[in-house]
């Protein structure tokens, strides 16, 4: 999966991306992410001006439109051509397979679905999981980082399909936003992680909290790891681990407690070890 980000601070976004388990999987060529200088794209030759003041009136700089048109341009038609020369790079049995599925479906999909460009505001949907793992079934996803002001509305109408925020609060600039939400994408996509199943049973991937974890040593500060982990018995850790997750999520997040009551009605069979787990938080 690629990710291609247009910014001002080329630099904040490949430091921040490049370290740790990022890092491992763009070595590995699971992911890859450019970070793109908006400012290369100014028709301002002397001055690579990108920002200018807002009409009407009012404090602060907006970024212009025409910088990121073009730089989002460039994107587009490095990525068209990165497809067509994986078509290209196939032998003639691929080839004449691509033929009947992959090729054609490549066109179909190029016609029937855009790439999405997501312009990251404190004016869009909230991120959540849920998003991350629609995001991680591209195959290219382009990211806008704003700043100062913002950025000059024409050019969103133009280019942007997804407006995202990571929260009701405003930042200075796009780039963390922009990185917070590649992070969370990028672990779901198949082998960046080393354990595929840790996506999945962690916080968000059930619509609950993660269950508490303890490592060694089995005593620390007297406090002991509780014993039903000890066991061995993993049909009762794994009981013990859903009604850890249900008190925890009913304590910290109700909102999402009562959600994941309403997905989850107690099927007639199971009644009896429903009632169990909601023992003590209904
Ligand atoms: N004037 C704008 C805020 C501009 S903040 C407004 O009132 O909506 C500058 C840039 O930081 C934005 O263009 C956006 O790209 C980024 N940004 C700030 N807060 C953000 C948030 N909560 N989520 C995502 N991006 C954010």
């Amino acid at each position: 999966m690629n990710f291609h980000v247009m910014t001002l601070f080329p630099e904040m976004i490949e430091q921040g991306l490049s370290t740790s388990i990022l890092g491992r999987a763009k070595e590995k060529g699971i992911i890859d992410f450019e970070a793109v200088n908006i400012r290369d794209f100014s028709a301002d030759m002397k001055h690579h001006k990108v920002d200018d003041y807002t009409y009407g009136g009012g404090a602060g700089m907006l970024m212009q439109a025409q910088p990121i048109y073009d730089c989002y341009k460039a994107i587009e038609k490095r990525i068209e051509e990165n497809k067509d020369c994986k078509c290209i790079d196939r032998t003639d049995d691929e080839n004449a397979l691509a033929e009947n599925i992959d090729c054609k479906d490549d066109l179909d999909v190029k016609e029937a679905r855009r790439l999405r460009v997501i312009y990251v505001t404190p004016q869009g949907a909230v991120f959540n999981q849920q998003m991350a793992a629609d995001f991680a079934k591209e195959e290219d996803l382009v990211f806008l980082c704003g700043h100062y002001e913002g950025v000059d509305e024409r050019v969103l109408e133009e280019i942007v399909t997804d407006y995202v925020s990571i929260g009701d609060y405003v930042l200075t600039g796009g780039e963390l936003p922009a990185m917070v939400m590649i992070d969370a994408i990028s672990r779901l996509v198949p082998g960046v992680l080393n354990n595929d199943e840790s996506a999945m049973t962690e916080s968000f991937g059930n619509g609950l909290l993660e269950y508490p974890q303890y490592s060694r040593p089995e005593e620390w500060m007297g406090k002991k790891v509780p014993g039903i982990l000890l066991s061995g018995d993993h049909k009762k850790v794994d009981e013990w681990r859903l009604e850890q997750s249900l008190l925890r999520t009913k304590e910290r997040r109700p909102e999402l407690y009562e959600q994941w009551l309403i997905d989850n009605p107690p099927k007639p069979e199971k009644k009896k070890r429903r009632r169990k787990h909601n023992e003590g938080i209904l």
